[in-house]
């Protein structure tokens, strides 16, 4: 062991190496250690796969007393406790799948100080029962894992993660810890404000995961694109392909199965016990691909995934990064993968126009919808405008399909205007499909039927195809000067920002049209 006048650093280093097996701090680890180990409050802001943990283990071990970690990932809580049983650290769990006779043993432990970590769920930490337990015991530190949940606004929001304040005032001369993934400046704000960390030292990692290459693809068949993917890029590999839908889910697992691919389904409408059971076999198994909603994911911890995929579009940058980044935690090449198309814009677009939330919040999703929109359409690296949205700079990466295939644009604002004024000729009333069909001159039934085979607009967009138009239309909502009225049969109205465009006033550049193409095996990848 170490000898009495040996400095903090050397301690926390000693810890790592005996107990955890590593041998360095990996980028800020070493001083959050340090800070919280030396009674500091911290808030960590570290991407998924970064190591979150050991930021409160190590300082847990450094100091007397049992680490309280509050964390409302409850069916992981039995894996951390066996894991660091593993290594020697006496760690135990408090929640609702616990008998009673299970949880007084924990209990008498912790006021025995026989316990170096406790993990518990918020809802149970808040109540008055466990706070007198807490009092009663020797507290080294409070760490709060996955803290953006006192977010009103983000989708994991916990209403007992609020109440989490009351540990500041209880404990107030307890170090805490607030860790989190999801680092935009409103987060981190509401984070700051609703835990009381106006004290706290920031740790900010980069966000970037230099070894996951970015593809968004134009959608065409969706599943046929992404069974091409696989089989030409990962035939071997594990993955995650992210849906929207549990149905879609299902209908997706079973797809992939009928083509030879090793595929689980995984989402909060399964009975428990087949959901963990698919769980478990990812975890242990190689090769298998889960297809999944975002129930799936958040707090595994497996280093080999190879591609993560999205069949549809996630609601935000924060959704899609981390959903991305559950890809190469071990640092070896990952693809993130998604398709992309009209539908996904209409859909996202109706999901939060007839959502029950309020306007304020209703506004806030639309927001962050346009900034997952831009990501998409972007003409630059993809890297560079994610990276961005968590605030930091960077260059061009040269590893994702901006990068490598810089998209071709065009003026568009002939073929924009030729749009906006068809929407406008068939009075803002008609859906996509049907605005598209006036606009190529195909006279089907219900053209004929509201007469707009008789408009000036009839055909003038003929010499472009379905597909051509559907990209156009997408990008075009993307940009703001259509929106899709869900309240209206999704019809497309313009927006004030189509004006200029209309008047002439105001050029459009789109991105040029590609057609799908299948993926080439191991392309450009060294
Ligand atoms: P997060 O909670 O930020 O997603 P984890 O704490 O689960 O990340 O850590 C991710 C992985 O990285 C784990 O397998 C962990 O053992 C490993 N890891 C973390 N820190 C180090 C380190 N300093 N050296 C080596 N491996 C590390
Ligand atoms: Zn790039």
């Amino acid at each position: 062991s170490l000898p009495a006048a040996a400095t903090l650093q050397d301690r926390a280093l000693h810890v790592l190496e005996t107990v955890f097996g590593y041998s360095s701090f990996r980028g800020h680890q070493g001083e959050i250690v340090r800070h919280v180990a030396s009674g500091g409050d911290a808030l960590v802001l570290m991407p998924t796969g970064g190591g979150k943990s050991l930021c409160y283990q190590v300082p847990a071990l450094l100091r007397e007393g049992t680490g309280v970690v509050v964390s409302p990932l409850i069916a992981l809580m039995q894996d951390q406790v066996d894991a660091l049983a593993e290594v020697g650290v006496r760690a135990a769990f408090l929640n609702s799948t616990q008998s009673f006779d299970e949880a007084l043993n924990i209990e008498r432990r912790l006021r025995q100080g026989d316990l170096d970590l406790l993990y518990v769920a918020p809802e149970r930490l808040m109540t008055p029962r466990c706070l007198e337990l807490l009092e009663a015991a020797r507290i080294s530190l409070f760490a709060i894992d996955e803290a953006h949940c006192v977010s009103q606004w983000g989708h994991d929001f916990r209403p007992e993660y609020i109440k989490l304040s009351v540990l500041h005032e209880r404990f107030p001369q307890v170090p805490r810890i607030a860790l989190t993934a999801t680092a935009d400046q409103q987060t981190r704000e509401e984070i700051i404000h609703r835990l009381q960390l106006e004290e706290a030292q920031q740790f900010v990692s980069s966000f970037d995961r230099p070894n996951i290459r970015y593809q968004i693809v134009e959608k065409a068949n969706g599943r046929k694109q992404l069974l091409d993917f696989i089989k030409s890029e990962h035939p071997e590999d594990a993955g995650i392909v992210y849906c929207l839908s549990r149905k879609k889910v299902e209908e997706t697992a079973e797809f992939l199965r009928g083509e030879g691919i090793n595929a689980l389904a995984y989402h909060a409408g399964m009975e428990y016990a087949l959901r963990t059971a698919n769980q478990a076999r990812f975890l242990r198994e190689d090769r298998i691909v889960m297809v999944a909603t975002i129930a799936f994911g958040m707090g595994i911890d497996k280093p080999d995934v190879r591609f993560v995929c999205h069949l549809d579009l996630p609601k935000s940058v924060e959704g899609y990064y981390q959903e991305t980044g559950r890809a190469g935690r071990d640092g070896q090449p990952a693809d993130a993968w998604m398709a992309y198309g009209l539908q996904d814009v209409v859909q996202q677009r109706r999901m939060i126009d007839e959502s029950e939330a309020d306007e304020t919040f209703k506004r806030v999703q639309g927001t962050k919808l346009d900034a997952m929109l831009s990501l998409c359409e972007t003409l630059h690296c993809r890297r560079v405008r994610l990276l961005n949205y968590f605030g930091q700079e960077a260059g061009p990466c040269g590893n994702c399909d901006t990068c490598m295939t810089p998209p071709v644009s065009f003026d568009a604002t002939v073929e924009v205007q030729k749009l906006l004024s068809t929407v406008y000729r068939v009075e803002q009333r008609f859906a996509p499909g049907h605005v598209i069909e006036v606009l190529r001159g195909i006279d089907g039934d219900r053209v004929k039927q509201w007469r707009h085979d008789q408009l000036s607009v009839f055909g003038v967009g003929s010499d472009r195809s379905e597909a051509e138009w559907r990209a156009i239309l997408r990008q075009v909502i993307a940009l703001g000067l259509l929106t899709v009225d869900a309240e209206n049969y999704s019809a497309l109205k313009l927006t004030e920002a189509a004006r200029p465009v209309l008047r002439g006033e105001q050029n459009v550049q789109l991105r040029q049209y590609q057609k799908p193409a299948k993926p080439k095996r191991g392309s450009q990848r060294s």
